[in-house]
């Protein structure tokens, strides 16, 4: 970044340190923003800075909130014997899009991928265990179509074999390999609606 007045260097130093962003897109980005009024640039630094502080997770789904617990661990109208196990809080977005589910959810922040070295302990199965306690009737394990998101599916029905309760697993109507958050809403209605059973 030696080319690039100080400032500036570290801005496309930090923007290129973003998901799917290389140096060529944060020297983009850069130059938009220094084209920008001070007034428009300030919003978009605060609203990265508040959207960072005003959300936190929710203590019982770990969905993202602003207050703790979620709308959907607070809300009366929520089915609350059913809890579909998903990801990330993207995959409960696309999940509340379908309109086809009214239980609750429960996010993983990942999925189990011993090539990565991701085992059950570093995604966040224990607190649904805790939440099973209560009377819950089915678990739908919404996790990805590819190989992480099975292998965690498979976990998930492992674990809940000794308890009273049916675990299904959405459908393959789905891509393979791909991603619950970029499922339309009607694939993914129908690979709600078609889930197999993997434990009774
Ligand atoms: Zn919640």
């Amino acid at each position: 970044m030696k080319y690039y007045p100080g400032p500036v260097g570290k801005l496309i130093g930090e923007l290129s340190k973003l998901p799917g962003i290389g140096q060529k897109t944060a020297r983009r980005l850069s130059f938009y923003i220094l084209r920008r009024s001070r007034a428009e640039v300030k919003v978009l630094a605060e609203a990265i800075i508040g959207a960072r502080e005003n959300t936190k997770y929710c203590s019982i789904c770990n969905n993202l909130t602003e207050k703790d617990p979620c709308e959907y661990c607070r809300s009366e109208e929520r089915d609350q014997k059913t809890i579909c196990v998903v990801e990330s809080p993207k995959d409960v977005i696309a999940m509340e899009k379908t309109g086809e589910f009214n239980g609750l959810y429960h996010v993983l922040h990942g999925a189990i991928s011993p090539m990565d070295g991701i085992g059950p302990d570093d995604i966040k199965i224990k607190g649904l265990l805790k939440r099973l306690e209560d009377d819950v009737k089915e678990v739908i394990v919404a996790t990805d179509p590819n190989a992480e998101g099975d292998a965690t599916a498979m976990y998930i029905a492992k674990l809940l074999k000794p308890l009273d309760m049916k675990v299904t697993r959405i459908a393959h109507g789905l891509p393979v390999g791909g991603d619950l958050e970029f499922a339309d809403e009607i694939t993914l209605s129908k690979a709600l609606e078609g889930r197999r059973i993997i434990k009774y």
